[in-house]
């Protein structure tokens, strides 16, 4: 990305890329600087993806412990390391950070910020 900017904003965070594209708005030629993915932490890695996980170890807790509701469970088989059998949760976790990485890319690059 050739150029002098007025901004640049380094990392594509919600931090980041609220700021490059707020400072888009008000006119500036802004351009914003990511090592690694749009979205930073919160997207990628943070907020979303850790609820599914969340919600997965505590449906195991919830199963492993189901004796006090009258159920009978035996052995509880992970298949973590067999993608075949991602749950459906972290599935759904996947399909939505792919949607919003799209819509914050889609964002960025209407308002005219350089990536
Ligand atoms: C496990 C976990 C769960 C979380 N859950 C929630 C939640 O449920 N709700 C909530 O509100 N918050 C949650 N957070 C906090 C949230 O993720 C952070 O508040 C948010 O990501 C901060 O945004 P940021 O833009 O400041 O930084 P980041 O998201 O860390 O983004 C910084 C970006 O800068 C890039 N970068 C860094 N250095 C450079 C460099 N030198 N050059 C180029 N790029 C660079 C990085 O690659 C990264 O993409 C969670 C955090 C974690 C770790």
């Amino acid at each position: 990305m050739p150029g002098t900017y007025d901004v640049v904003v380094i990392g594509a965070g919600p931090g980041g890329y609220v700021a490059a594209i707020r400072a888009a708005q008000l006119g500036l030629k802004v351009a914003c600087v990511e090592k690694a993915e749009l979205g930073g932490i919160c997207l990628n890695w943070g907020c979303i993806p850790t609820k599914a996980l969340l919600y997965s170890a505590h449906l195991r807790q919830e199963i492993a412990h189901s004796e006090v509701h009258g159920f009978q469970v035996g052995d509880i088989t992970v298949n973590a390391g067999d993608t075949r059998r991602v749950p459906l949760e972290l599935w759904k976790a996947i399909l939505c950070v792919g949607l919003l990485v799209v819509l914050v890319e889609w964002w960025i690059y209407n308002r005219r910020v350089h990536i």
